[in-house]
């Protein structure tokens, strides 16, 4: 049997090959929270009497966060934890997800706020797909705009002082490499672990997750006997994204600890850029009046666009 690296007693169940540890099942979960933990307090992620809503879809990030946060926050006493879910409107794939993230709300008895696309814009991700059958854009790139203004919205409603989403560390460095084969690199500057942009009614967004790989997420539901949605979106097909995605995972199976290197590149290429990119200050929409840096924000823009298809 091979025991654990950490403990030295109980048998490994998984070899982490980016530290070269063995590790019990009992030691990768405390060090998957602990991780989770390191990074909330070296981004200044929280105050301690935060009230954090918790972006929750029910995927394996999004419910091993909610378990680990509700974890850690009953170490601070003064701060509280909510759940909100935006509900897409995906037929067979969200209404799954979302009684599965329910169901870990309830497990832990946390406060769920649901906020659907229909209700907000008169769309249904599905009816969204369809209309732009033809466009350029992927339901995806459609789907992040409107999921980040419900999330907002929603997260007003519910009072949150931050939102908290689940992006993994591979959600992160697909995003920079995209960035870079898309021809945008000034985006680098608006990713990173807190989001900065200030304005009063734009609720921060952090990313407790952002030094974890997806692989340990997914493992760390699967050691908590955990329940996540299994079923991908019917719209996850972004081919590039998956290009990317498999170039990484090959990459890190051929040199052990790569996407943590890749990572650091992108702190350092993103807090040079912060220093000479030029912010613009966010004003009111002239349209719908939530907080924008042009004049029209880009939901009325694809609302306008989605009322004309
Ligand atoms: Fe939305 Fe695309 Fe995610 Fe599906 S895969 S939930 S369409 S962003
Ligand atoms: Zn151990
Ligand atoms: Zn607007």
């Amino acid at each position: 049997m091979v025991k654990c690296s950490l403990c030295r007693r109980n048998e490994a169940f998984y070899f982490r090959r980016y530290s070269g540890e063995y590790l019990c099942r009992k030691c990768f979960a405390e060090s998957i929270e602990n991780k989770v933990r390191v990074t909330i307090g070296k981004h200044k992620m929280f105050e301690t009497n935060d009230r954090i809503a918790v972006a929750v879809s029910g995927g394996k990030d999004s419910v091993s966060l909610l378990h680990i946060l509700s974890k850690i926050e009953k170490e601070f006493p003064k701060s509280s934890l909510c759940a909100i879910t935006v509900d897409e409107g995906i037929k067979g794939y969200r209404d799954e997800a979302i009684r599965i993230a329910a169901q870990n709300c309830a497990q832990l008895g946390i406060e769920q706020t649901t906020v659907s696309f229909k209700e907000l814009y008169g769309f249904t991700m599905d009816e969204i797909a369809r209309k732009t059958r033809e466009d350029k854009l992927t339901p995806c790139a459609y789907c992040g705009v409107l999921r980040r203004r419900a999330l907002n919205i929603a997260a007003r409603k519910v009072g949150a002082d931050k939102i908290a989403t689940a992006h993994t560390l591979d959600d992160e460095i697909q995003t920079f490499l995209l960035n870079i084969i898309h021809g945008d690199p000034l985006r680098i500057a608006r990713s990173g672990p807190v989001y900065k942009l200030k304005h009063h009614e734009l609720v921060p967004r952090t990313k407790p997750f952002c030094e974890v790989l997806e692989r340990e997420s997914t493992l760390y539901a699967f050691v908590k006997g955990i329940s996540f949605q299994e079923m991908p979106c019917p719209y996850a097909g972004e081919a590039l994204r998956n290009d990317v995605r498999n170039t990484l995972n090959r990459l890190e199976e051929k040199h052990p600890g790569i996407k943590y290197t890749i990572y650091g590149s992108m702190n350092k290429i993103r807090q040079a850029m912060e220093k000479s990119v030029q912010k613009t200050p966010l004003e009111r929409c002239e349209e719908c009046g939530e907080p924008t840096a042009g004049k029209i924000c880009q939901v009325c823009l694809m609302l306008r666009k989605l009322r004309s298809l």
